[in-house]
């Protein structure tokens, strides 16, 4: 299907707004912006605000966006998370072009900076442990204390930092600190650990390196040796800033970038922490990483939520310095303005209840035109299967229906869309007194949905032929978890939502049994869906990627009137 994305709206922030200036004002010719994930983990929702603000600046001012891995730290770090971080990103709409970057790349040139920060006596090995170490840093209050070991010749350190590389002290012997200040106000500048021994094998440089560099100093370096201009972070980094300017004003890096801070994306009604969202898969509370509740990008994706709709999201709500939390209805908007606008519309059922047309002819099936998207006449129409027996939604009748029901009731006629009038003439009760079939007559003038006298039934519902419809496992999703803040009484667990999947087993039409993974499709009336990866020939499975209901816009309308 091509249809044409509107352009999205112009926005600016402050990031832009210094970007813009610094062009203007020649401090830059080009810019480059990087993304730098760790591989510890899968990309998620919050990620994708830092992704589209990076990569969305680097496009809008004819720069560069380096994607750029942060494996420095092996333990954690896997293979198969970059590889699902680089589908991530292109998923969303992104290309690094030959950007490609690790910083694990650089770790010959770090140490030799390192080096270079022992040599003019700036960094010193301490041989506290990361214990001693936390008791020396002092608190926000008190200044820290020096470690004995800060005093060391430039000879020893580096002797010492050389057999730290070597690989001759095990694991938390030894660390390389800058010798800073500890008794600054800022926290990261008590003379922050720069290297840490760690004999484990890494991803990428394999069993090369046994000293590994913090984030502190592998981050601001890989950015100047990459010439990033605008390296873009979260706010919880506004106080490493110091730091990261303390190491790039010490050491003889190429290009001089500059930390800007923004405030991180959190969203009502679930958690956006690698660490949590790896606990709710091994402990076994979604089906995976990519489990259509979670907020990773890959659950998104699953869940049927396209790629434009998450880039508009990161639009509307714009970046700023101020934390706040947003109402994931804010997402699931921009998410049902894109699929309002391309989701092909089809039948389903969710809990069928027959209906059988006593005087349409047996055996017969009339194939009935249905329009594919009423707000794209370009998508067309398609045929669907009409017979003498159907199924209805169960919800749609009832047997005494209370005053503003106008749906089907004894005696009362409505539209079966795309088809035709019927009227419900009696109905069939099982054993225990359940009405489990509808007795009805169509009316063979209404074909396609209009009366030649002009009557107009107050209801008009979806349907599928019982004969043709596909029989479909559809998985309801709704909020992970129940409340807007999930743990603010100390129990995240606890605040899973017991109803965030519920599986049914109902029917579709025919034209969904081939539909393929990645198509969102509405089903009229009940809200917008998508094929599962767990779909089998002949036993397709759909997600519920949204209902309808859109709570957030109706706000809207409501505070705005
Ligand atoms: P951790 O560092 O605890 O493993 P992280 O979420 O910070 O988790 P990274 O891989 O370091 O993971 O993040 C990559 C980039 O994404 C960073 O620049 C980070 O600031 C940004 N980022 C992470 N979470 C959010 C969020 N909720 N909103 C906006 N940006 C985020
Ligand atoms: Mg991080």
């Amino acid at each position: 299907m091509s249809i044409e994305t509107p352009p999205p709206p112009e926005r600016t922030d402050f990031i832009r707004d210094i970007v813009a200036a610094d062009l203007r004002e020649g401090r830059h010719t080009a810019i480059v912006t990087r993304f730098p994930p760790e591989p510890n983990g899968y990309l998620h929702i919050g990620h994708a605000k830092s992704i589209c603000l990076n990569f969305g600046i680097a496009a809008e001012f004819g720069g560069q966006c380096n994607l750029r891995f942060d494996d420095t730290n092996p333990v954690k770090e896997e293979q198969a998370y970059i590889d699902a971080i680089e589908a991530d990103v292109r998923w969303l709409g992104f290309d690094w072009g030959e950007h490609l970057h690790y910083a694990s790349d650089y770790f010959g040139q770090l140490y030799e900076w390192a080096v270079d920060l022992i040599r003019s006596d700036r960094a010193y090995v301490d041989d506290l442990s990361a214990d001693e170490i936390r008791e020396h840093r002092g608190t926000l209050t008190e200044p820290g204390r020096e470690s004995p070991w800060r005093d060391r010749s430039v000879e020893e350190n580096l002797d010492l930092f050389e057999r730290m590389r070597g690989g001759e002290f095990p694991n938390g012997a030894r660390v390389l600190r800058a010798k800073v200040d500890m008794a600054s106000p800022n926290l990261n500048l008590r003379d922050p650990v720069l290297y840490r021994i760690v004999h484990a094998a890494h991803p990428r440089t394999g069993d090369a390196w046994c000293i590994y560099p913090t984030y502190d100093f592998a981050h601001g370096q890989s950015d100047a040796i990459e010439g990033v201009t605008h390296s873009i972070c979260t706010l919880e980094f506004e106080n490493h800033r110091p730091l990261y300017d303390w190491l790039l004003d010490s050491l003889p890096v190429p290009s001089r970038p500059h930390q800007y801070e923004f405030a991180r994306l959190n969203l009502t009604n679930t958690v956006l922490s690698k660490r949590v969202l790896l606990r709710l898969v091994n402990e076994g509370h979604v089906r995976g990483w990519d489990d259509p509740r979670m907020p990773t990008l890959s659950g998104l994706r699953r869940r049927g939520f396209p790629a434009e709709g998450i880039r508009s999201f990161a639009t509307e709500i714009g970046v700023s310095r101020n934390d706040s939390v947003v109402e994931v209805g804010v997402l699931e908007h921009a998410i049902r303005n894109v699929l309002n606008r391309t989701a092909p519309r089809r039948f389903g059922i969710l809990d069928p209840l027959k209906v059988i047309i006593e005087n349409y002819p047996e055996g017969q099936v009339e194939e009935l035109q249905a329009i594919n998207n009423p707000e794209d006449a370009s998508a067309g129409t398609r045929t669907v299967p009409f017979s003498r027996e159907l199924y209805i939604e169960a919800d749609d009748f009832r047997e005494d229906p209370p005053p503003k029901f106008f749906r089907l009731a004894p005696g009362r006629e409505v539209r079966l869309r795309s088809a035709y009038f019927i009227t419900c003439r009696d109905v069939v009760r099982d054993a225990d007194g359940k009405v489990v079939e509808l007795r009805c007559t169509y009316d063979p003038a209404t074909r396609g949905g209009d009366a030649p006298d002009g009557r107009r039934p107050k209801a008009t519902l979806h349907w599928v032929s019982a004969a043709r419809a596909v029989p479909a496992e559809i998985r309801l999703y709704d909020h992970l978890f129940s409340r807007p803040d999930p743990g603010a009484d100390d129990d995240l667990f606890g605040d899973l939502s017991p109803t965030s999947e519920v599986v049914v087993h109902g029917f579709v039409e025919p034209s969904l049994a081939e539909a393929s993974v990645g198509e969102t499709i509405q089903l009229e009336r009940l809200g917008y869906f998508c094929p599962d990866p767990d779909s089998r020939p002949g036993h397709p499975v759909l997600n519920r990627t949204l209902t309808l209901k859109d709570t957030w816009a109706r706000l809207q309308a409501r505070l705005g009137s």
